[in-house]
């Protein structure tokens, strides 16, 4: 990879980021053998990441000298005594992050799955420190000057559309940071987003806090009435993990309540499990998150105004496929109603199997989910005990790599044990090979919960697709919080978390299929509101018979699900979908309103209160993540007016379906290929919009999701986007 060292002008720090030891600086020099993570990455691959020389302590100096090597590249690209060029002032900002992304790869999996508090520590000091020196790159005066001559004469230097897009995408991305501002804004905006920094770093800590301390012990056996042996299994390991063993413990995370919540028969204990959860960050303790929200409010709306937009969400989504909050909310209240109609049928029905019980049950949120799984049973004859037992998490991965095969040509052959360093014995690793056995990326696969890992599932980019500079392959990872059972004992999920796997696999896809030049453009690293279009299709693909008759086989006798069940499956499949669209529209809906307040001071508890009532929340369901443990909006910018991004992208993702149900099937090759084209290889170089056209011939519309949802199709489905 010596072609960087040929670069004009930031020969010493592109040699750092891409060549042996031998050609690095001094300064350099020194510092890869004092600290391992800011060496370029060796061993097979094109090198993978170190994780076994990771240590807390050496993570800060390892951050500390990739900000610097970064800087003084950006010095020589901004101090350039040539004229500006893409060459010498994207293409060269596009390599002079390299040492940076690689420790801060390393750094995000230790914040997010190997959490403890030497990590914490870290984090506290470092993320104020990572927003200014964000600040200190858009805020470089001579740089902006340059970007904005590349970006000026774009049109006419005999760019590649890809080289276009991406010059686009500094200049819009330097300027919505505040790159035209005068140098007391500037200074005002730097400020705003460290004091933010560090409050989503707090409000991140004291979720996990709340997740990890937070335990409903159970010591008597009865208190376990209506739990399956699965859930009893998983109960009892986690609270040998506490030091607890022969009791049985219900753990703070959604993976552990939600199965507790849907078959517990001790109501009071539901309730209790449920308050637990439900009060994250909102415990009126150390962990409580409202004061870091009135303030993060208060910052985002400043910013705001400050960079010339009337709030925080007109600024989120300029650039999303939505355009404007306007255009967000429009979708939002189309498939609001409906689905809160739906919530009062569902209420009904469970209030009628309440009511035979006799016991004076009126539905409250901690029943939902347990009377929703004896209507299931009642209606479709269907109860979750029936599928669990077939959906083993290894079985289901070998599916997963089937449906890469079959749509996209990729084989997943697991690397030997010891072959690429991991960060925790849990996970694993595979290589991914196109149809022609070449190489196209690695797969690190983290499965379980433990101590440190914050809750939910997601994808990562530990190293992005690109090839400007050469060859280099994606490295991407799955992880997820799927609670681990007895050594040598199959895990077994339930069908939301099969799912899940799914969900993030095609996040994974998404990654592993990029195919363009530069790395700010790769993958996954597309608009909020677009990149759940992979991860939500790929779910559709667990429900096929191919999959079920195949991959989900009884964890005993080693069958396949009886069709009837799969039957079951396919006819219950739109049950439920009040409470689940309520749920997360009710959080989207929240996030959205609360970034469209402008300045006014907020009360999260009673904006919450009063926003829900406006709205006509239904009183048995709480929103899927409430304000003061909303991490997606809340412990980042990330999702902050955002969350609604799931809804948009299943829009396209209820159309896409359908553009295969429409042709052959789910396994119809020619809209497979066309959506590899149009979608998953290209990244952000295209606009999404137009991207999607190209794949469906015309634009998406609502139907298509209503139908998937089983709600009433709106008469002029004109909701075009
Ligand atoms: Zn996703």
């Amino acid at each position: 990879m010596k072609k960087e060292l040929a670069i004009a002008g930031a020969a010493a720090f592109l040699a750092a980021t891409a060549a042996p030891a031998a050609d690095l600086s001094q300064a350099a020099t020194r510092a890869v053998i004092a600290n391992p993570l800011i060496a370029p990455w060796t061993g097979p691959y094109g090198g993978v990441p170190p994780f076994d020389q990771v240590t807390p302590a050496l993570l800060q100096p390892a951050l500390e000298t990739g900000m610097a090597e970064q800087l003084a590249a950006i010095d020589l690209i901004a101090n350039d005594p040539a004229a500006p060029t893409f060459e010498n002032t994207i293409a060269a900002m596009e390599r002079s992050s390299h040492m940076l992304d690689r420790v801060q790869a390393m750094y995000g999996v230790f914040t997010g799955t190997m959490s403890d508090d030497a990590v914490q520590a870290v984090e506290r000091t470092m993320e104020p420190r990572l927003a200014g020196f964000s600040d200190q790159i858009t805020q470089n005066e001579k740089l902006f000057a340059r970007i904005a001559v590349v970006y000026e004469a774009r049109g006419k230097s005999n760019l590649t559309p890809e080289q276009q897009r991406l010059t686009w995408k500094y200049y819009t991305d330097f300027v919505r940071a505040g790159a035209r501002l005068d140098a007391v804004a500037k200074k005002q905006l730097s400020d705003i987003n460290q004091q933010l920094a560090s409050l989503y770093t707090s409000f991140g800590q004291n979720i996990l806090k709340d997740e990890n301390d937070g335990v409903l012990l159970i010591d008597k056996p009865a208190d376990l009435a209506g739990l399956p042996d699965s859930v009893r299994e998983g109960a009892a390991q986690a609270a040998e993990a506490r030091g607890q063993k022969g009791k049985w413990a219900v753990s703070n995370t959604r993976s552990s309540v939600e199965p507790f919540l849907t078959y517990a028969d001790r109501r009071d204990l539901r309730q209790k499990v449920w308050q637990m959860f439900v009060d994250r960050g909102d415990t009126g303790g150390a962990t409580d998150n409202n004061a870091n929200i009135t303030k993060i409010l208060r910052l985002r709306a400043e910013r705001a105004k400050l960079l010339g937009y009337p709030t925080h969400a007109h600024w989120r989504l300029e650039n999303s496929m939505a355009r404007n909050p306007e255009r967000a909310m429009q979708l939002m209240e189309a498939v609001w109603t409906p689905a809160v109609a739906r919530v009062h049928e569902e209420v009904a029905d469970m209030q009628a199997i309440a009511d035979k019980e006799g016991k004076g049950v009126r539905i409250e949120p901690w029943d939902y989910r347990y009377y929703a799984e004896k209507v299931r049973k009642e209606k479709y004859d269907l109860d979750e005990t029936q599928i669990t037992p077939y959906m083993q998490l290894e079985k289901l991965r070998e599916g997963m790599f089937h449906v890469a095969h079959e749509l996209l040509g990729f084989t997943f052959k697991p690397v030997d044990p010891g072959k690429v360093p991991v960060y925790h014995p849990d996970v694993r690793v595979w290589e991914v090979t196109n149809p022609a056995g070449k190489l196209i990326g690695l797969w690190y696969f983290d499965p379980y919960a433990r101590k440190g890992k914050h809750s939910g599932a997601w994808m990562n980019a530990y190293r992005s697709q690109e090839r400007f500079d050469g060859d280099v392959k994606t490295i991407v990872s799955n992880n997820s919080n799927f609670v681990k059972g007895k050594p040598g004992e199959p895990v077994l999920l339930s069908w939301e978390d099969a799912r899940t796997l799914f969900h993030e696999f095609g996040h994974a896809l998404h990654g592993l299929s990029s195919n363009v030049s530069y790395p700010t453009v790769s993958g996954t690293r597309v608009a909020r509101d677009y990149v759940e279009l992979p991860s939500q299709l790929l779910e559709h693909w667990l429900s096929t018979p191919e999959i079920l008759n195949r991959y989900a086989l009884h964890y005993q006798t080693g069958k396949p699900i009886p069709q009837e069940l799969v039957d079951k499956i396919k006819r219950a499949e739109r049950f439920n979908q009040g409470f689940k669209t309520v749920e997360y529209l009710s959080s989207a809906l929240v996030d959205m309103k609360l970034h469209l307040a402008g300045d006014t001071p907020i009360d999260p508890d009673t904006f919450e209160r009063e926003t829900l009532a406006a709205l006509g929340m239904p009183h048995e369901i709480v929103m899927r993540h409430r304000t003061p443990q909303f991490n997606h909006v809340f412990s980042g910018d990330g999702y902050s007016a955002g969350y609604y991004s799931y809804l948009w992208a299943d829009t396209l993702t209820a159309d896409t379906w359908e553009a295969f149900t429409e042709a052959g099937g789910p396994w119809d090759k020619a809209v497979a290929k066309r959506l590899v084209t149009n979608v998953l290889s290209v990244g952000n170089t295209i606009d999404p919009a137009d991207a999607y056209s190209a794949f469906r011939g015309r634009d998406a519309d609502i139907g298509a999701l209503m139908r998937d949802r089983g709600f009433p199709v709106p008469a002029a489905t004109a909701e075009k986007k």
